[in-house]
């Protein structure tokens, strides 16, 4: 939703919210479905049935072409690999003399990454912060959503669900006005069978609503920020009630999903959780089967797991993930140093899948902000989404007030600070105060990343 698209959208009754969230929910519809998804769901549930050999084979394919093409028609990579000619290229193992992609070419000139052949005011522009906080475009055209809808849609199935059942969504989006007191603190969008819950109003008083609404509504499957259902299920296990029966299963993603969360939520609801972890750079796919094993989805990227020198780490060490995705040659990633770390293992999964397992995914290890009304809020990366700002960082020392730190990119005026604190008290409420704090760099935390939030409390 654009800004003014938002202002009228707050302005409306709940009822009219419902019809344009509806609308939007059939326009996405139209642009994630129809005959080509389902050819794409029929080709990627067919990798299913392949060997571990014949998978290795159509990644490798898949790179071929887009490499090639790379080279062609992508203005990045025609220069980045010019002296390195194809046929040095022969095996998995010879992408490391390939250079690696920095966040900061997207950052800068995401352009130069697309491939010429598409008409750029035709394409589809996916707005992300990524998970370390910096905006970044990304192009794409309606084929390349379907294709990624129908990975998902693959994911779902395999972990028994029926992806055609009603849903019910714990999300960053901010779909209920921030003053409004009362409920419902949700909306439908109908034609896509999606309640949407807003995040931002979990607090102790207003949560006993959501549980009725979500005892009537019973989804086949909620869909959430592990910190949202977190709050939720924490609630009802101080208050004696039981969340059984209400869904099937949980789909957590965007945030680290603790052990904590994950056994306190999967109690109060009896109900399994599948842990997924991607990225709006559609460059990583890692979802999790029935048997809790994290399955690196290989059809669609190549995901390297390397040491700070460049060479590969073994199972069992923690590493980079480098991510080259193999469903978008509208804007072709090729070792993309995403930000997170991994542990790989060489586990065989009971499952039976075959795709590799990672032992676990470290990078999104973020804590949360607390508001004196006694929200945890998550993530709050989804508040700089198009704003000139090349990095951020969120810290907290007393209830009250938070110290946010901005890097500053070219534009950034005094609007857009007056701005981000709007977009910030919609989330965090009036009571807190926000202190925006410019600095040249922020500092990494213990292995170079980027932590989102910093809490002292
Ligand atoms: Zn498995």
């Amino acid at each position: 939703m654009n800004v003014c698209v938002a202002k009228i959208y707050y302005q409306l009754p709940a009822g009219m919210q419902n019809i344009f969230l509806s609308s939007y929910g059939l326009y996405l519809q139209k642009i994630r479905h129809g005959q080509q998804y389902r050819d794409f769901c029929r080709q990627v549930n067919g990798h299913l049935a392949l060997s571990k050999g014949e998978l290795a084979g159509v990644q490798w394919q898949g790179f071929c072409k887009l490499l090639a093409d790379s080279r062609k028609y992508v203005p990045y990579y025609r220069k980045a690999l010019k002296d390195i000619s194809a046929p040095e290229v022969k095996c998995l193992d010879d992408l490391r003399k390939l250079p690696l992609l920095e966040k900061e070419v997207l950052r800068t000139s995401p352009e130069t990454l697309v491939d010429e052949r598409y008409e750029k005011k035709k394409l589809l522009v996916v707005h992300t912060t990524g998970t370390t906080g910096t905006p970044l475009k990304i192009y794409c055209t309606p084929d390349v959503r379907k294709k990624n809808y129908a990975f998902y849609r693959r994911f779902l199935q395999q972990a028994g669900i029926n992806y055609s059942g009603r849903r019910a969504t714990f999300g960053g989006r901010i779909i209920v006005p921030h003053n409004q007191k009362q409920p419902p603190f949700w909306r439908y969008s109908y034609f896509q069978k999606n309640i949407l819950f807003s995040s931002y109003h979990l607090t102790e008083k207003n949560i006993p609503s959501y549980i009725t609404a979500l005892r009537k509504i019973r989804p086949e499957y909620i869909d959430t920020y592990p910190s949202s259902l977190f709050t939720l299920a924490k609630y009802a296990v101080q208050q004696g009630i039981s969340l059984k029966g209400i869904s099937r299963a949980i789909i957590t993603s965007a945030e680290t999903l603790f052990p904590e969360q994950r056994k306190i939520i999967e109690d109060v609801f009896d109900a399994q959780i599948f842990d997924q972890y991607g990225a709006a750079e559609m460059c990583v796919f890692v979802g999790q089967c029935g048997h809790g094993s994290y399955h690196v989805h290989s059809d669609y990227a190549i995901i390297e797991f390397l040491r700070e020198d460049g060479s590969r780490a073994v199972p069992g060490e923690e590493a980079e993930v480098v991510c080259t995705g193999l469903i978008n040659p509208v804007m072709p990633l090729i070792r993309y140093r995403i930000g997170d770390r991994a542990v790989l293992s060489d586990r065989e999964c009971e499952c039976g899948s075959p795709f590799p397992v990672v032992e676990k995914i470290i990078g999104r290890a973020d804590d949360v902000i607390l508001t004196p009304d006694g929200r945890r809020i998550g993530r709050l990366s989804p508040v700089l989404k198009g704003f000139p700002v090349k990095e951020a960082q969120y810290r907290q020392k007393v209830i009250d007030e938070i110290d946010v730190l901005l890097v500053k990119d070219q534009g950034f005026s005094v609007d857009t600070e007056k701005n981000i604190i709007m977009e910030l008290k919609k989330r965090l409420g009036g009571k807190i105060k926000i202190n925006i704090k410019y600095v040249e760099v922020i500092e990494r935390s213990k292995g170079g990343k980027l932590k989102s939030i910093i809490s002292e409390l």
